[in-house]
C-alpha cells in the first residue's frame, strides 16, 4: 500500500510525459481549464472571461493580494451554462460564487480599471487606454469547495484592434498559451508592444515595453543582461529557459524616483516614471532590476518552504546593492548613504526592537511592510562585514547563496532552518541567526560598525555612515574589498 502510494505519482508523471509526447493536443488533467479572455471595453476597463473546466459548484476569486484588498468586488455577472435545466448562482461573498448544481462552463466580467495607487500597478490586473497587465492569480478563480488551483490552464486572448500580448510563456501556433502555474502567469497587453531579446548566460532574456522612453530598448536590455550574469556568478546557479522584463511607464508626468515592481515565476513586472533623461532612467532601471532580477533565483528558483521574506527581500536587496556597486551603477558613497537611509527607516518604526524578522515575515503585508526590507538589509550588511572579517576577506556574505542552492537541491526543506544552519555554521558566527533573525532586539549601528572603521553620525534625525580617516590595515583591506 505504502509502496503503491509512493509510486503512483511517478507513474502519473510518466504517463503525463508520454501522453504529452504522443498526444500533445490531448492532455487530460482533472483540473485543466480552458479560458478565453476578451477585453470588451477600455473605458470603463472590462474583460469578459469564458471558461470551461472540471465540474464544480463553487468558484472563489482572490480577494486580497500583496496587501491589496477588495479584489473580489471586481467580479460581476457570474454565469454558469447548463445544457438542459436552470441552475441558479448565489454570490456568497465578494468574489465567491456557488451554483445549485455542478457545471463545467462558466463566465464572468471583471472590472480592471487602472489602479489609483501607483504601487499597486505591479501587483494586480489592470488596463488603461494604452496598455495593462493581466495576472491570472487575480483573474481566475479557484475551483470547487476545496478551492483547487486549475492546472494546466489553456488561455487565449481577444484584444482591441492594434493590441498584442507578451509574456514569459510563448503561445502555440493557434496563439494559445498553456499555463502550468496560474499564480506566476503575467500577460502584458497593449498597443505597440516591443520585444528585444538576448541570450545571457544560460537564459533567454526578453525586454518587453511600450510607449516612448528617453533610452533605446537595446541599452536597457544590455543592463538586464549584465545583471543576470552577475547573479548567475554570485549564486553559482544557472537558470534556464525564458525570462522577461515587462516594462511599462506610469501615466502622466512622473519621474523615475517613482517605480513599482513584482517578480513572479520568470516575469519581472516593472512600472517606472519616465520623466527624466535617458541616463537617469537607465541608472534607476539598473538599480531596481538588480533586486528584482535576483528574485528569479531567490525565492523563485528555490524549492523551499516557509515565510522567509526577511531573507529573500532584505538579504537580496543588500546583495543587489553590492551588484550595483560592482557594475558601477552606484558609487561607494551611494552604498553607504543607502544603508544609512535604511537604518533611519528601521529606527522610525515604532516596534523595530520588539519584532523579530521571523515574525515580521509571517505578517509582512499586515504588520510591517517595510520592516523585512529594512532590518533584513541591515542584518545582511552586518553579516557581510563579520563574515569578510572572519575569513580575512577570503569570502563574503554572498557565499550564502551557492550553499542555499546546494541545500535546496538536496531536497525541499524549511527555508528558515536551512538558512539558520548556513548562517551559524562558520566558527565565530554561531548564534548569529538567533541574535539577529529569530529574536527581537535593537540594532545599534554605531557600535556594530565601529570595529570596521566606520563612524555613524545622526543629526536632525538623519544618519550618515562615514569612514574614519585613520584605518588599521585590516580595516583598509576589508573596505577595499567592499568597493571603497
Ligand atoms: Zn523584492
Amino acid at each position: 500500500m505504502r509502496l503503491a502510494e509512493q509510486t503512483a505519482p511517478q507513474i502519473k508523471l510518466l504517463l503525463a510525459i508520454l501522453g504529452f509526447l504522443i498526444y500533445p493536443s490531448q492532455q487530460v488533467y482533472a483540473q485543466s481549464l480552458k479560458v478565453r479572455v476578451i477585453v470588451t471595453s477600455l473605458s470603463p476597463a472590462r474583460v469578459l472571461v469564458e471558461a470551461e473546466g472540471p465540474l464544480a459548484d463553487t468558484w472563489s476569486f482572490r480577494n486580497v493580494y500583496a496587501g491589496i484588498s477588495g479584489l473580489g468586488y471586481r467580479v460581476e455577472s457570474f454565469k454558469v451554462a447548463a445544457p438542459s435545466e436552470a441552475v441558479s448562482v448565489r454570490n456568497l461573498a465578494p468574489g465567491e460564487f456557488r451554483s445549485s448544481k455542478e457545471v463545467s462552463t462558466f463566465s464572468y466580467e471583471l472590472q480592471i480599471e487602472e489602479r489609483a495607487r501607483l504601487a499597486e500597478l505591479a501587483h494586480v490586473s489592470w488596463i488603461n487606454q494604452e496598455r495593462g497587465f493581466l495576472m491570472l492569480a487575480d483573474l481566475l478563480p479557484r475551483l470547487g469547495r476545496k478551492s483547487l488551483v486549475p492546472s494546466p490552464v489553456t488561455i487565449e486572448f481577444k484584444l482591441p484592434a492594434g493590441w498584442t500580448v507578451a509574456s514569459a510563456l510563448l503561445p502555440d501556433k493557434n496563439q494559445q498559451y498553456s499555463v502550468a502555474n496560474v499564480d506566476s502567469a503575467v500577460f502584458y497587453v497593449g498597443r505597440e508592444l516591443r520585444e528585444t531579446r538576448v541570450r545571457a548566460d544560460s537564459m533567454d532574456l526578453a525586454l518587453v515595453t511600450s510607449g516612448d522612453w528617453a533610452f533605446v530598448d537595446s541599452d536597457a536590455l544590455k543592463i538586464v543582461s549584465k545583471i543576470i550574469k552577475e547573479h548567475a556568478k554570485l549564486t553559482k546557479h544557472r537558470l534556464h529557459g525564458r525570462s522577461v522584463v515587462l516594462l511599462a511607464p506610469f501615466n502622466g508626468v512622473v519621474g523615475p524616483e517613482r517605480w513599482t515592481a513584482n517578480t513572479r515565476g520568470a516575469s519581472v513586472v516593472l512600472l517606472l516614471g519616465r520623466n527624466a533623461r535617458g541616463r537617469a532612467l537607465l541608472a534607476r532601471l539598473g538599480v531596481v532590476l538588480a533586486h528584482e532580477l535576483f528574485h528569479l533565483w531567490v525565492p523563485n528558483g528555490l524549492a523551499l518552504e516557509g515565510d522567509y521574506d526577511w531573507f529573500f527581500e532584505g538579504f537580496t536587496l543588500y546583495q543587489a546593492l553590492l551588484t550595483c556597486l560592482r557594475l558601477k551603477l552606484i558609487k561607494f558613497d551611494d552604498y553607504l548613504d543607502t544603508m544609512a537611509r535604511v537604518y533611519d527607516s528601521y529606527r522610525s518604526q515604532p516596534d523595530h526592537d520588539k519584532l523579530s524578522l521571523i515574525e515580521a515575515s509571517e505578517r509582512r503585508w499586515t504588520a510591517a511592510p517595510s520592516f523585512v526590507y529594512d532590518k533584513g538589509m541591515l542584518v545582511a550588511f552586518i553579516h557581510d562585514l563579520k563574515f569578510r572579517e572572519l575569513t580575512g576577506n577570503g569570502t563574503s556574505g554572498a557565499d550564502i547563496y551557492p550553499q542555499l542552492f546546494r541545500a535546496a537541491a538536496a531536497g525541499t526543506g524549511n527555508a528558515n532552518e536551512v538558512i539558520m544552519s548556513i548562517l551559524n555554521r562558520p566558527a565565530g558566527m554561531n548564534q548569529f541567526f538567533e541574535r539577529y533573525v529569530q529574536n527581537p532586539g535593537d540594532i545599534a549601528l554605531d557600535a556594530t560598525l565601529a570595529p570596521y572603521g566606520f563612524r555613524v553620525e545622526t543629526r536632525d534625525f538623519r544618519t550618515r555612515i562615514l569612514i574614519n580617516k585613520k584605518l588599521t590595515s585590516d580595516q583598509g583591506k576589508l573596505l577595499r574589498a567592499l568597493g571603497y
